[in-house]
């Protein structure tokens, strides 16, 4: 599943090959994807629409589009997205086709069927059930020492299940949850309100961090031409992961058994010598 920083690449990605287009058609093939709007509505809300900005927020792909309009696009467990020319033909599991003034188009493929698409308009972007409740970006200023520790303080969850709690924090998932916590030498297990002081200042520190390495990493990928950010899903397996995946093994510090437990539905890896 995509994390913040292959969405990160793949709005990259898009943005270096769509950004000014103008959109003449678009077809939505598969009603789920999008929801709340009638195939016909999508087609008149996209059609003669430029696309004036490309960013990201969460997880969320926002397209903002001239005439008001910003297109949501959330890629889910395998959306992707394929940049075609009037020769190519449709990939299997086409969900949705923005057809260009200038022949090519940008098909919307999703082999899991979980991606989903939103038209809203710009102005109540914040105020969408989307994006109104997501935690201020952990690049962001807002993301401050200050922001951290009050919502550390009003949580009674392991800062484990708590860190992965996209209301709290933004874009750490289940890998970067493990990775954090163990450069921030914090047990998974640990109540998030009994993190203070100092065991904040490192938390606040090491979540770019972590996340900055494997963007960093996915910057070295050679961009595909017709895949918009092909090979950067499975980037996450070329990373060196301090914990992650690794029970077993020894901790990279003190050479201790790397230990696996689940928390929620999900594998945690930690040191239990480092992490206290
Ligand atoms: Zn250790």
């Amino acid at each position: 599943m995509p994390e913040l920083p292959e969405v990160e690449h793949v709005t990259n990605a898009l943005r270096g090959v769509v950004l000014g287009r103008t959109i003449e058609k678009a077809s939505l093939l598969r009603q789920r994807l999008a929801p709340d709007i009638k195939p016909a509505a999508f087609s008149k809300k996209l059609a003669g629409a430029t696309i004036e900005s490309i960013t990201r927020r969460g997880k969320h792909i926002l397209l903002g589009l001239d005439y008001g309009n910003t297109l949501i696009v959330h890629l889910r467990m395998s959306g992707r997205f394929h940049l075609l020319t009037p020769d190519d033909e449709d990939p299997k599991f086409s969900h949705a086709i923005l057809y260009f003034k200038d022949g090519e188009r940008l098909v919307f493929q999703d082999q899991r069927h979980f991606g989903l698409m939103k038209i809203v308009k710009t102005k109540g972007l914040p105020n969408t059930r989307e994006l109104s409740k997501l935690a201020p970006e952990p690049f962001s200023d807002e993301f401050s020492v200050e922001y951290l520790a009050s919502v550390l303080a009003r949580s009674n969850k392991p800062i484990k299940e708590f860190l992965l709690d996209q209301t709290k924090v933004c874009g750490v998932g289940n890998i970067y949850a493990s990775e954090t916590l163990f450069l921030s030498r914090i047990s998974p297990r640990k109540r998030a309100k009994s993190i203070r002081g100092k065991a904040v200042v490192e938390l606040h520190k090491n979540i770019p961090i972590v996340l900055n390495e494997a963007i960093d990493l996915t910057k070295t990928i050679i961009p595909d031409p017709v895949i918009i950010g092909e090979g950067v899903y499975g980037a996450g397996s070329q990373m060196r992961w301090r914990v992650y995946d690794r029970e077993g093994k020894e901790c990279p510090e003190c050479s201790s058994p790397i230990l696996r437990i689940r928390q929620g539905t999900r594998s945690t890896y930690f040191c239990a010598k480092c992490q206290r």
